[in-house]
């Protein structure tokens, strides 16, 4: 094997956390995430099972201790449960501390149960209103009944559940404080999420971005909110609802930015590990599996470590063009 070695990129942060996106497709079509018309990678270009199987398990060799599966909708993929599986088998003494995943929920009810058997035991679920006609409007065509079925799913199989919802102007936030309350009555965390510039959408962003710093004040307002230590290595702040289980994270790469303690690198279902939300540098693992195998793929991942950008640049203007061509859903998030 080509090399080992512990992931430290060249600004010295250790890499212990692997995103894969395991398809660009989705069943749903979230406004600030895809157009209404999206052009899909045709299946050919995608990483088989096997392949992303095996680029993972270089990363676990190489420290790597927590991986989720997103996408697009990573349980529109027909093999999910078989990758959740084979990569559930790393947990433990294998040197992963975690597989996790994020979803849009539609598809929960049905797989929820056979996550948990793969050993996952934690589940983010995007849940942008509570409100069907809101949730209809923002996802286009979501039924919403659909995915509360799914978190029930998910909690009847044992997974703790955390809510993600992106905070839009105009369309859910007169609903967030309402959706805090309800997490704290069924026992979820919440995570609110600014939009972010990434790939071209049918409206400007900038029409619906909301700073969560003014989110946070009125949140503060109306609940007991402590400041939370607890620190996942990624872009989120925490607070504890006082008297609940409930925890709330603020990812705001807007207007609080959280690059010094990044630990992540995401790998695309065509084989591509980006470096940064925000930037477009990336290396071809694809390429490396197929003409060189495992050693060329611990050779890319080195070099991809010696060009992780030191932290996005991203800023919301009317009428400014994206920060990157590629929609969230090809780096899943
Ligand atoms: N389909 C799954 C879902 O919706 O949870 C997983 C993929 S989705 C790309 C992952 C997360 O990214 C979701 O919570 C979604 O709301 C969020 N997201 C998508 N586009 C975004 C954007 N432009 N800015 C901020 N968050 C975004
Ligand atoms: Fe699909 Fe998730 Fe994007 Fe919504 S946020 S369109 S569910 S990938």
């Amino acid at each position: 094997m080509a090399s080992a070695s512990p992931l430290i990129d060249r600004h010295g942060r250790t890499i212990s956390y692997l995103r894969i996106s395991v398809t660009d497709r989705c069943d749903l079509r979230c406004r600030y995430c895809m157009a209404e018309q999206m052009t899909f990678l045709p299946r050919e270009r995608l990483l088989s099972l096997e392949e992303i199987a095996l680029i993972a398990e270089r990363f676990i060799a190489r420290g790597t201790s927590k991986i989720r599966l997103s996408g697009g909708e990573p349980l529109v993929r027909r093999d999910i449960i078989d990758l959740a599986r084979r990569l559930g088998r790393h947990l433990g003494d294998g040197g992963l501390d975690e597989l996790t995943m994020t979803t849009n929920g539609v598809r929960l009810g049905e797989h929820a149960e056979a996550l948990a058997d793969a050993g996952m035991r934690r589940v983010n679920v995007s849940l942008d209103s509570r409100d069907p006609e809101v949730f209809r409007h923002i996802t286009r065509h979501g039924q919403i009944e659909t995915v509360l079925g799914g978190i029930a799913a998910a909690k009847a199989a044992g997974l703790a559940v955390k809510i993600n919802m992106v905070a839009l102007k105009g369309l859910n936030a007169h609903e967030i404080a309402d959706m805090l309350a309800w997490c704290a009555d069924e026992a979820l965390d919440l995570t609110l999420i600014e939009t972010m510039p990434m790939g071209s959408v049918d409206e400007d962003r900038a029409d619906r971005f909301l700073p969560l710093t003014h989110i946070l004040d009125d949140l503060l307002g109306r609940f007991d909110l402590r400041r939370d230590a607890h620190r996942s290595g990624g872009p989120a702040r925490y607070w504890r609802l006082a008297g609940t289980d409930t925890r709330l994270g603020l990812i705001s790469p807007l207007t609080a930015n959280f690059c010094d303690g990044c630990n992540r690198v995401r790998l695309t279902t065509e084989g591509r590990l980006y470096l940064c939300l925000g930037h477009d540098d990336q290396v071809d693992l694809k390429a490396a599996i197929r003409d060189g195998g495992l050693p060329a793929v611990d050779a890319a991942i080195d070099a991809a470590l010696a060009i992780k950008p030191r932290r996005h640049d991203f800023r919301i203007a009317e009428g400014s063009a994206p920060a990157v061509a590629r929609h969230m859903s090809v780096t899943g998030g």
